[in-house]
């Protein structure tokens, strides 16, 4: 592997500023920046003189991936030579965000592109903005999919990611007089410098037609097919040991552009079949939590899956020759039920192209097959209505029916009643029937793993009730974790060095280390040095958001953070209502000591989601009304950022003091944004809920505010005739904030635009708005009384930091790779 001596770099001469300054200065440039120029006139075709920050850009991408590629390729080989089983993560979603500040940083070449770059009188920090984010995920179960990837590589353990390339990705965000308005990303409009398409790897995907038997064989003839061809990223881990490959499949038409018609004049139709087969990788479904009933999404599902199982099959039997041994040297993970048809597909190769006995290929199949769970909202559970998923994949129906008899039979003989039994099936027999993927991912699965313990507890008292009666063995739980490279080394670069000028470097490469803080938890100065940090990282935000949006905070109030997808069950609701609470609160009492406080949100809502939307426009509104109200002037501000991505929780997490986590309790899984903040130093307040539940167990009663509802307290409430309008009528705030709301104290222009959302709340409050607010308010006035002690609120983020090394995704990945896939 080529290897740039560092220590050329270090051999350009500073300015007696400190600066690097282009030409006046001669400099011998390094190799690297030799390299750099090269590719800048030989791939980008720019001279140096006339080059444009975006060429450099390019340039910086090119150069830095010639690097990676030698990587790539030596931990290919590596991978081949042992012989070792490989990892194959499927998934819908990668939000994988920005790729240049990771690779550089993973492969330890930040400073010498920086002072590459400084030559030319650059800087990494604006070529890095040039970068758009690769937005190919809704939220947390995309960018889990993300950091997963990085810790495979970071662990040395071969993997694939399997997913689609959504040429717009998941929509951008404007707000419009408030309203979210939703438009196409267009990531790929300049190309995009990190990806290699593989023509050689192009499998055609059926849909539709007739199955019919031949020689005891049974032979799916589609009506319809389109080819999937790989795109690949390359996946760096940290200290660039290995290099994994991201795999995404893109489409096209067999026979994309029928030229005896378009001759003919019709030139649409011509190119129609082009036009379908973009369809399929066009956009991700904005939906993380709320099955799309579209038949696209079904078509994409298995145009992916199938991809992805046929390329996996291929790659063993190029190397192993014998597919009964598929097992040891693949484990397939399904990250959520949107690739469950996995196991349907991959029995179809086994018994009709491999031709396996049924048993065997079924043995094989589960050997090789585990799935993760991510929600158990009813409404989440994919499932397909049958006429719709048999005429789209007839031989995968014919499949599943066998998979079910073989598994109702065992229910039957394992003394399931017929309830039991309808529970069990892989078809929804109670109105239209339907085919339950969810049934299907766990019945063709060793392992079925929830993400974090209370979810995991939850699965097997409610979804999966039956099923884990029939199969105790087979639910276990892997609690979440997020990579610490991008939410502490890159995203905070000056907190990272605090820590490392506190402890040393051990934390670097096993962030369990972090605990080595606890014994300078009191420490005053470590205290001020990192409140030093957090307040430039404040400062850094209220500049971002002055450009973006003109609006000017106090970076000396607390930063009450809640950015997330926009759902009612995440509560941002109970959060405003909070907030007309204490803006009420403090022009009332106007004489008290009120601690100034930033509200920040950010997220966004699926575009048919009429609440979520209305939340947001809610959010708006009272930032408008707030933000110009002299009364309460410097103590409380409301902003709204537009467009929550990777990029902007990058930037905003390490601004933040306090972390708003308050889920209706028993319904999120288990978030990964609560793990970014307390690692970032911020303060937790929340529900027991998801990870909640451990973090508090990791930093202790004390440096974490829980309030409201368990989960088993919810279910009680709901079970036992709740009624909110007693609640809200006992509490004084509440009902006041409320009226507020839906009189239209913040939307003058329609006083009755809040009327529905706030009398749902008056109805039913699905999700305890009302039964939690006087517990949450209560919290935030304790978060104040903490705020207002300084060297007590300084103590809780140092145990923050130091006690949530836990959740890296290094030591889910580590569970997964020993307990599940058998590779460590
Ligand atoms: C971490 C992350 C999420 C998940 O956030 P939760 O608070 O766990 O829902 C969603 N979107 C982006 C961009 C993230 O970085």
């Amino acid at each position: 592997m080529l290897k740039f001596s560092a220590v050329a770099a270090h051999a350009v001469p500073k300015t007696p500023g400190g600066l690097h300054r282009r030409a006046s200065v001669p400099s011998s440039p390094s190799e690297f920046d030799k390299h750099i120029v090269r590719v800048l006139r030989h791939r980008v075709g720019k001279d140096e003189r006339a080059a444009k920050p975006h060429d450099w850009y390019n340039a910086s991408i090119y150069a830095l991936r010639d690097q990676i590629i030698d990587a790539w390729i030596s931990s290919t080989r590596r991978t081949y030579e042992s012989g070792g089983k490989r990892v194959y993560y499927l998934s819908m979603e990668f939000l994988i965000g920005r790729l240049l500040r990771d690779a550089l940083s993973n492969m330890g070449m930040t400073r010498e592109m920086e002072k590459a770059l400084a030559a030319h009188g650059l800087d990494l920090a604006e070529i890095e903005e040039y970068e758009p984010d690769a937005a190919l995920g809704n939220g947390g179960l995309g960018r889990l999919a993300a950091c997963f990837m990085e810790s495979l590589a970071t662990l040395d353990i071969p993997a694939y990611g399997y997913g689609i390339r959504y040429v717009n990705g998941m929509f951008r965000q404007r707000i419009d007089d408030g309203w979210q308005v939703e438009l196409p990303e267009t990531w790929l409009a300049h190309g995009n410098p990190w990806e290699f398409e593989r023509l050689e790897s192009t499998y055609r995907i059926g849909f539709g037609g007739e199955v019919d038997v031949e020689n005891e064989v049974a032979v799916w003839h589609p009506a319809e097919q389109v080819e999937a061809t790989a795109v690949d990223t390359p996946v760096v881990g940290w200290r660039g040991k290995r290099v994994n490959t991201l795999r995404l499949w893109t489409a096209s038409a067999l026979d994309p552009l029928k030229l005896d018609a378009f001759n003919a004049g019709d030139h649409f139709g011509a190119l129609s079949e082009q036009v379908r087969a973009d369809s399929l990788v066009r956009v991700l479904y904005p939906a993380d939590s709320n099955a799309a009933g579209q038949e696209l999404r079904l078509r994409q599902e298995y145009f992916f899956t199938a991809a992805s199982v046929q390329d996996i099959v291929r790659r063993h039997m190029q190397y192993e020759g014998d597919i009964h041994t598929l097992p040891e040297k693949a484990a397939i993970q399904l990250n959520d039920t949107h690739p469950s048809v996995a196991v349907a597909e991959l029995m179809r190769l086994l018994v009709d192209i491999h031709q396996l006995e049924f048993e065997d290929a079924w043995d094989i199949c589960k050997r090789t097959v585990s799935y993760t769970n991510h929600t158990l909202l009813p409404e989440a559970l994919e499932t397909w209505p049958l006429p719709l998923f048999e005429r789209l994949l007839p031989r995968h129906m014919q499949i599943i029916y066998a998979i079910n008899s073989r598994i109702l039979r065992e229910a039957r003989k394992a003394g399931c009643d017929d309830a039991q039994i309808a529970a069990i099936s892989l078809i929804d027999e109670t109105g239209e029937r339907r085919v339950r993927m969810a049934n299907l991912a766990f019945v063709g699965a060793h392992s079925v793993n929830g993400v974090a313990a209370l979810h995991t507890e939850l699965m097997k008292e409610t979804v999966f009730t039956d099923l884990h009666r029939l199969y105790p063995a087979r639910i276990n739980n892997k609690t979440n974790g997020v990579t610490p490279r991008r939410w502490l080394q890159q995203c905070n670069p000056g907190l990272t060095k605090v820590i490392r000028d506190a402890i040393g470097e051990d934390f670097l490469d096993d962030a369990a280390r972090l605990s080595d803080l606890n014994a300078l938890a009191a420490d005053a100065e470590l205290g001020e040095r990192i409140a030093e940090v957090k307040h430039a990282n404040k400062v850094a935000l209220v500049g971002h958001i002055k450009a973006t949006m003109g609006l000017r905070l106090n970076p000396y109030a607390m930063f009450d953070v809640q950015i997330k997808r926009i759902h009612e069950y995440k509560r941002q609701l109970l959060n405003l209502i909070e907030t007309v609470a204490l803006y009420d609160q403090i022009r009332s009492h106007p004489e008290r000591d009120w601690v100034p406080r930033v509200k920040i949100f950010a997220g966004k809502a699926a575009s048919s989601y009429h609440n979520a939307k209305l939340v947001i426009k809610l959010a708006n509104d009272i930032a408008r009304r707030v933000n110009n109200d002299p009364t309460v002037g410097g103590l409380l501000k409301v902003v709204f950022v537009p467009n929550y991505n990777v990029s902007l929780a990058e930037k905003i997490i390490p601004a933040a003091d306090l972390s708003e986590q308050i889920s209706t309790a028993g319904m999120e899984a288990s978030g990964t944004g609560n793990m970014k903040f307390a690692l970032n130093g911020a303060l937790t307040i929340g529900t027991l809920d998801g990870a909640n539940v451990e973090i508090k167990e990791h930093v202790g009663d004390e440096n974490i505010v829980i309030f409201g509802l368990t989960a088993e307290e919810v279910a009680q409430r709901r079970a036992g005739g709740y009624v909110p309008r007693e609640v809200i009528e006992g509490s004084r705030e509440l009902s006041q904030a409320l009226s507020m709301i839906a009189s239209g104290v913040f939307s003058p222009d329609d006083p009755n635009r809040y009327a529905g959302l706030v009398g749902g709340i008056f109805d039913h409050d699905w999700f305890m708005c009302a039964a939690d607010f006087e517990s949450y308010s209560a919290a935030q006035r304790q978060v104040d009384a903490k705020w207002a002690n300084k060297s007590l609120w300084r103590e809780s983020t140092i145990r923050n930091i130091a006690n949530v090394g836990w959740f890296s995704s290094d030591r889910t990945i580590g569970e997964y790779a020993k307990d599940i896939w058998k590779v460590l």
